[in-house]
């Protein structure tokens, strides 16, 4: 990989969406030297341009999101257990006995009233145990709207597959680094780089910073669930087989010619890909879709194993096929279009 180190780094940074803020500085601090122009929002975006050159330029904006999945304390028993709600969609059998760490660093463990199995997936059936004796005790490190997330390190599977936690979608905001890294400022289009918040939650930064940008093609660069294993066999979606071009999910159809460079840019540099289609979920392109007159809009997926857990796994070649599409998308003459 490029810089696999950074990669780590960013999986490890802790950042419940809403509360982006350590993420943010960590990414600000990197990308700082590469970009012609920086700033930052409102609501915690961080936009960076890298001007292009060309007499036909586009506005191209890409948009990794920053935030990962949690959970929030809405209660504490006297007992000192906390209760939990969703930041983000949680899998109750997914986060149950698994570690979770709160932002000032106070550790526990999920736990559930009763078997799991009766939990279904109501995250009100789960609980955070941080071995707390009393609720005084509980309150002495947690307040009530704390946030945290899964807790464990980032290490590698045989074939050259990366396990972690936040691969969604620290991983997409090392793609955007690493591509801002590897844009020479002699391109034909105009490249922001938006590493946005609360996607987890609805897709919101990315609307905001799509509202400012106006840009011309919006793409959400992210993970997606993978369909080649047992957990779930009803897609084509293959970790290993290539970046994914999205073409369709829930919350968005893909512009037709948005896919159809990516495809020719893919066959013309010897990148490999596939074409990603889910029937459940959504990204960022869906808010950048329909911003103002609306924008022409597509995916850059990762395929990934056990997505929004705490050991998502994902290949490192198709992550840096994605850098490889964005770089040759970016260096794109939308003008032959
Ligand atoms: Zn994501």
């Amino acid at each position: 990989m490029r810089d696999e180190s950074l990669l780590e780094r960013l999986t490890q940074i802790w950042g419940v969406a809403g509360y982006e803020n350590e993420v943010r500085n960590t990414i600000r601090a990197e990308i700082t030297p590469y970009s012609d122009e920086l700033w930052e929002d409102a609501v915690g975006n961080v936009i960076a341009l890298k001007r292009g050159n060309g007499e036909n330029k586009k506005k191209i904006m890409y948009a990794a999101h920053m935030d990962q999945i949690g959970f929030m304390v809405k209660s504490i028993e006297e007992n000192g257990l906390l209760h939990i709600c969703n930041m983000g969609w949680n899998w109750a059998g997914s986060a149950y006995n698994e570690r979770v760490i709160f932002r000032n660093g106070t550790v526990g463990v999920v736990g559930c009233y009763g078997p799991i199995e009766e939990a279904k997936n109501s995250i009100e059936k789960l609980f955070v145990d941080i071995g707390a004796k009393d609720k005084a005790d509980a309150q002495n490190m947690v307040k009530i709207g704390d946030c945290c997330t899964y807790h464990g390190p980032y290490m590698h599977l045989a074939g050259g597959q990366i396990c972690s936690v936040a691969l969604d979608d620290r991983l997409g905001c090392y793609q955007l680094i690493e591509s801002l890294k590897e844009n020479s400022g002699t391109l034909p289009n105009d490249v922001y780089y938006c590493f946005v918040v609360q996607e987890e939650l609805g897709c919101r930064g990315s609307q905001v910073a799509a509202q400012q940008i106006k840009p011309d093609i919006g793409i959400a660069v992210d993970i997606t669930p993978a369909h080649d294993y047992p957990n779930d066999l009803t897609g084509s979606n293959k970790i290993g087989a290539g970046i994914g071009i999205k073409i369709c999910d829930p919350s968005v159809v893909a512009d037709e010619m948005v896919v159809s460079v990516m495809e020719k840019l893919c066959a013309e540099n010897g990148i490999p890909c596939q074409r990603e289609v889910i029937d459940r979920g959504g990204t960022d392109a869906s808010s950048i879709n329909l911003i103002d007159a609306g924008v022409r809009t597509g995916g850059i997926c990762v395929v990934t194993r056990y997505p929004h857990s705490q050991s998502s796994v994902v290949s490192a070649e198709d992550v840096e096929s994605g850098i490889d599409l964005m770089n040759a998308f970016s260096a794109y003459d939308f003008s032959q279009q």
